[in-house]
C-alpha cells in the first residue's frame, strides 16, 4: 500500500463544507474566512511511549490526537472550523489506520471540523494535529484576562485520566468498574466546545487542563498577574475517584494530566447563569476557589504541597 493509497482511502474526505475551496489532492488547501471573524489556529503532537501508552487502541489514539486540540479551541471559546494531520508511521498497517481515521473521524463529525491536509510519512509513530476555527474579533478568551474576585470553575471531574494512567502503567487497584472508567477517560477526554458559546459571553479568563490543575492555574495567574485560593473540599470527584483515599485522589486531580476540562474563571455574578446553562448541556460545573490580589500566590486550604507541579516536558524531574 503507497502513501497515495493510504491518503485516498483515510483521509480523503469527502462532502467537503462551503469554506474549503480546495483540500486534500492539492499542493496546499485553500480556504474561504467567514466575513467579521479572527482565525484561532493550534497545534499538538502526540508520540507513541510519551503522550499515551503504546498499548493504547489506535481507535483512541485518532480520537485523542484530535480531541486534544478541539479542547484548545474550546478554551479559547473558538468554533471548529478545520485541521490539518501529519502523521508518522512505522508501517503501513491497514486495520491501524482504520481504526485511526475511525476514532478521528466520528469526533470530526460530532464537531463539525474537516480535514483539509497533511503529510504521511514512514517513522516512529507521531501524530501531529493543527486545529483552526474562528471567534469573534477581540472575543478570543485569553489566560491573561482574570479578574481580582472572579470565582475560579471548572467542567467535569478532575483527576480520571491520571487514575487510568496509573491503573495502565502502575496496576492502581481500583474495583473493575472504575478502572474501566478512568481508562476510558484517558483514552477519551470529552472536549468541552459544547461550552463555547456560554463561556464566550461569560468568562474572563480560560485555558484547558492538559498537564494537571495547579499547574495550569499556574499559568492563569501568571499571565492575569493574579493569585488564587483553592478549597480542597470543592474539587469535584468522580465516583471512581471517591474509592481511593483523599490525598491520593487530590494528587491525581491536581498534578496528574490529560484531564481536559476547561479551567476558567468569571465575575460571581454570572455563576448561576453560567451554572444552569452548563447543566442544560449535561455538564457538569464546579467552582472551586477564588482569585485574589497576591500575585503569583496558588493557595490551597490542605496541607499536600500547593508547590507540586504537573507534568513540565523538559523539567528535571
Ligand atoms: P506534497 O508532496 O505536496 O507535500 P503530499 O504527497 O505530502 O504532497 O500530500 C498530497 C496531498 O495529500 C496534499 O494535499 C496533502 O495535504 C494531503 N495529505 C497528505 N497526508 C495527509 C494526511 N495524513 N491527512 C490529510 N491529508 C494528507
Ligand atoms: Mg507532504
Amino acid at each position: 500500500m503507497s502513501e497515495f493509497d493510504l491518503i485516498r482511502d483515510y483521509f480523503h474526505w469527502q462532502n467537503p463544507p462551503d469554506s474549503v475551496r480546495v483540500s486534500v489532492g492539492d499542493d496546499a488547501a485553500v480556504l474561504s474566512m467567514p466575513a467579521g471573524r479572527e482565525l484561532v489556529v493550534s497545534v499538538d503532537t502526540f508520540n507513541a511511549g510519551i503522550h499515551f501508552p503504546r498499548a493504547t487502541p489506535p481507535h483512541a489514539i485518532g480520537y485523542k490526537a484530535l480531541a486534544v486540540n478541539l479542547s484548545d479551541l474550546a478554551a479559547m471559546g473558538a468554533e471548529p472550523a478545520w485541521f490539518t494531520l501529519a502523521i508518522s508511521l512505522p508501517e503501513a498497517d491497514r486495520a491501524w489506520i482504520s481504526e485511526f481515521a475511525r476514532g478521528m473521524r466520528e469526533l470530526a463529525q460530532q464537531h463539525g471540523i474537516f480535514l483539509i491536509g497533511g503529510d504521511t510519512t514512514r517513522g516512529p509513530l507521531s501524530i501531529t494535529v493543527q486545529v483552526m476555527g474562528f471567534v469573534r474579533p477581540g472575543r478570543a478568551l485569553l489566560r491573561s484576562n482574570a479578574k481580582q474576585g472572579d470565582l475560579i470553575c471548572v467542567s467535569g471531574t478532575l483527576g480520571d485520566a491520571a487514575a487510568g494512567l496509573a491503573v495502565v502503567q502502575q496496576g492502581l487497584e481500583l474495583s473493575v468498574d472504575a478502572a474501566e472508567y478512568c481508562v476510558q477517560r484517558l483514552n477519551y477526554p470529552t472536549p468541552r466546545n459544547a461550552l463555547t458559546d456560554i463561556l464566550g459571553e461569560h468568562a474572563n479568563a480560560c485555558m484547558d487542563i492538559s498537564d494537571g490543575l495547579l499547574a495550569d492555574l499556574g499559568h492563569i495567574l501568571k499571565a492575569s498577574q493574579l493569585g488564587a485560593k483553592l478549597e480542597h473540599a470543592r474539587l469535584p470527584f468522580s465516583a471512581a475517584l471517591l474509592q481511593l483515599p483523599l490525598e491520593q485522589r487530590l494528587e491525581f486531580a491536581l498534578t496528574g494530566g490529560d484531564d481536559y476540562e476547561v479551567l476558567f474563571t468569571l465575575p460571581p455574578a454570572r455563576f448561576e447563569t453560567v451554572k444552569n446553562a452548563a447543566a442544560e448541556r449535561g455538564v457538569l460545573f464546579t467552582n472551586i476557589g477564588k482569585v485574589n490580589e497576591n500575585i503569583g500566590d496558588l493557595q490551597l486550604d490542605h496541607g499536600l504541597s500547593a508547590k507540586k507541579q504537573g507534568y513540565d516536558h523538559f523539567s528535571a524531574n
